[in-house]
């Protein structure tokens, strides 16, 4: 299983920089990951390569014009290989991992349309796309910076990016809950011990550990994720232990 993504915007060596280290990287020369940035000025039609103009009815800012985005969707789409095109924008689906779990199970190549300046002519969203993408409730200068947060989120769940097929599990929001807390050595460091029942080398006693300290933060921390969580029996005693006992609670206000 692979996934494929195409870049539309005027930096594509962003888009480049950014895939071109580390674990995508190597998922691209595993041919696990295709990602191919286009230059939205190498479809434009005069000699400036002109991507913008002023807004209709005066304000302040630019406008990317509907031309050249034409121009570049048809041109990336002319190999005929099925699409999903979506336009990034603060106005979008906010994303989130189930969307990245859902768009990693995608066997259409994702087409992503970065924006910057004021925005992109609303003809675009209407007609040339089929939805429009948020990473979250604020503004970026540009989509480039929300593309990579989306190549990245779902090229780790393909399966064989990943050195450990586990590490995407029992992740945060994955299973659920929050992650629970990482160490690794020394056992002490300027009187900071690392939890006993981790250096137990007991798996029972170390799982149950991590469930027990992935809920207290979950709970602490993003209590509206349990409710949707799928818990099972004992993690539900879990949390009833923990809100009812004394020591959790000062825990948990502790996590605060
Ligand atoms: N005027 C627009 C508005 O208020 O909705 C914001 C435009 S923003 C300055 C320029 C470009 O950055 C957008 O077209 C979009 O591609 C990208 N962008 C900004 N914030 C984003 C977000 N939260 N998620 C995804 N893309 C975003």
């Amino acid at each position: 299983m692979a996934i494929g993504f195409d870049i539309i915007t005027i930096f594509p060596e962003i888009i480049e920089a950014y895939i071109g280290e580390s674990i995508l990287k190597r998922a691209a020369q595993k041919g696990l990951l295709d990602v191919k940035a286009y230059n939205l000025r190498d479809f434009t039609t005069d000699k400036h390569r002109t991507v913008d103009d002023y807004p209709y009815g005066g304000g302040s800012g630019m406008v990317m014009k509907v031309g050249p985005i034409y121009n570049a969707l048809k041109a990336v789409k002319a190999d005929g290989a099925e699409r999903l095109t979506l336009m990034l924008g603060p106005q979008g689906k906010t994303y989130d991992q189930g969307m990245a779990e859902a768009l990693s199970r995608e066997s259409r190549r994702i087409l992503l349309l970065c924006g910057r300046y004021e925005g992109i002519d609303e003809r675009v969203r209407e007609s040339l796309v089929d939805d429009e993408i948020s990473i979250g409730d604020y503004v970026l200068t540009g989509g480039e910076l929300a593309a990579l947060v989306i190549i990245d989120s779902i090229a780790r769940l393909i399966p064989g990016v990943l050195g450990d097929e586990d590490s995407a599990k029992e992740e945060s929001f994955t299973w659920g809950i929050l992650d629970y807390p990482h160490y690794t050595r020394p056992p002490e460091f300027m009187g900071m011990k690392v939890p006993q029942e981790l250096l137990s080398g007991h798996h029972k006693e170390i799982a149950d550990f991590r469930r027990k300290e992935a809920l207290k933060r979950t709970l602490a921390r993003r209590p509206d994720l349990l409710e949707k969580a799928g818990l099972s029996k004992r993690d539900s005693e879990i949390l009833n232990e923990l809100c009812s006992h004394k020591t959790g609670t000062e825990d948990l206000e502790e996590e605060k």
